[in-house]
């Protein structure tokens, strides 16, 4: 199966270029993907397998591959959702959708796999067990899609799921991967402070809030610096106090609004801890009311050692000359909603190099500029059509 798949895949590296351009034509915000999602849904028009639709809270779709005969089932997940930016790539299938674009690769992550998909329709009878393409949508904005389609329950009996994504920090041939911990957790805090408005002349008569604020700042400091095991990772960073206002009037209130990134769920935890404990210090200290907000977005990233050595090896021994590096990546500070899937399945999620050619620094993610080798949509094809073979495919 694996070598039929491998040339059913380089035959069709035309045809994933084809989608991937389309869909960076026509890019859509999250959660409102609904054009990309019929796009999908046609795609599997007339194919022998289970389309379900408008999964978890938007426009998720999942495709059920079973094979004719039984065994592991596997999911694999590809995010379709594009950015709120103004595309200043100079590619001649640039996004006709004015203020949206492609700008983190998700065309390219759904197109590669639309294609990976309709192969293994076609070699069902060579598949020991089940295989679930997840097509999540809304994966940049939080809640995201993710933990919703966890929630639904249609992913309960996978025992294993994959995932990629394309970054242009490396060439067209590289994976990379890391075991553990590799992407952060993010979290969300608004602090409200409410003291006593007044005549700046007459302090006595009021009660600065920006004073506590400022005393507030100073104190969240000592987290990271103070209370952390300086072998751990985390981050507080303050990015917003308002409390503009007059030189000559004291506030009423303040709003302080801040970022905490974390690479596991017990620093998530201290940093929340202490940040509630200096939050009610300085409610006791300044005599002031402070009503704090603490939302955690997406938790952090957790790759299985086990799974992730096994798919090291299966690339590192595919011999396949597409695949010419298989290396370990840093740590991530960036977030991803794949991070919930990995909190319930074992799995793990890699990364596919895609820097352009001839271009010594490539624009990043999230740039009005990015842009990918396309080379790199058949080297996401063939890694993870090589994972699928080696946990579902039969001779
Ligand atoms: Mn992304």
């Amino acid at each position: 199966m694996k070598e039929k798949l491998m040339t059913m895949l380089e035959d069709r590296k035309d045809e994933m270029i084809q989608i991937r351009r389309h869909l960076h034509e026509n890019p859509e915000l999250s959660f409102e993907e609904e054009k990309t999602a019929q796009y999908i849904a046609d795609f599997y028009k007339g194919k022998d397998v289970d389309v379900q639709t408008n999964v978890g809270n938007g426009y998720g779709i999942i495709v059920t591959i079973k094979g004719d005969k039984p065994g592991k089932v596997i999911g694999l997940r590809a995010d379709f959702d594009a950015l709120p930016i103004h595309e200043e790539a100079d590619v001649p299938f640039k996004s006709k959708n004015e203020g949206v674009m492609h700008a983190c690769g998700h065309d390219g992550h759904t197109a590669y796999m639309l294609i990976l998909a309709d192969c293994l329709i076609q070699l069902k009878s060579s598949i020991a067990g089940t295989i679930k393409i997840i097509h999540q949508h809304a994966e940049e904005v939080p809640p995201g899609g993710a933990k919703s389609i966890v929630e639904s329950g249609v992913l309960d009996d996978l025992d294993a799921v994959f995932g990629t994504h394309l970054f242009p920090t490396d060439p067209v041939g590289t994976v990379g991967y890391r075991s553990g911990y590799s992407m952060a957790g993010r979290s969300y805090f608004k602090l409200v402070i409410q003291g006593t408005g007044g005549h700046g002349s007459s302090p006595q008569n009021a009660n600065d809030p920006i004073v506590a604020g400022a005393h507030f700042v100073t104190a969240v400091q000592t987290i990271i610096s103070r209370r952390l095991n300086p072998f751990e990772v985390g981050v507080v960073t303050i990015g917003s106090f308002d409390g503009k206002g007059t030189f000559n009037i004291i506030k009423d209130s303040i709003e302080i609004e801040g970022d905490i990134r974390y690479m596991n769920g017990e620093t998530e935890q201290l940093i929340e801890k202490e940040l509630r404990r200096i939050v009610g210090g300085i409610g006791e200290e300044f005599g002031v009311q402070c009503e704090l907000t603490y939302l955690s977005d997406y938790p952090p990233l957790y790759n299985d050692p086990d799974i992730t050595t096994r798919v090291v090896s299966t690339l590192k021994n595919a011999n396949d000359e597409t695949i010419t590096n298989v290396i370990e990546f840093p740590m991530f500070s960036g977030s991803e909603d794949f991070a919930y899937y990995l909190q319930k399945i074992p799995g793990v999620f890699f990364y596919i190099g895609c820097k352009p050619k001839g271009v010594e620094k490539a624009y990043f993610n999230h740039h009005p500029k990015f842009d990918i080798d396309e080379d790199a949509l058949l080297v996401s094809a063939k890694s993870v059509g090589y994972v699928v073979c080696e946990y579902v495919g039969q001779e």
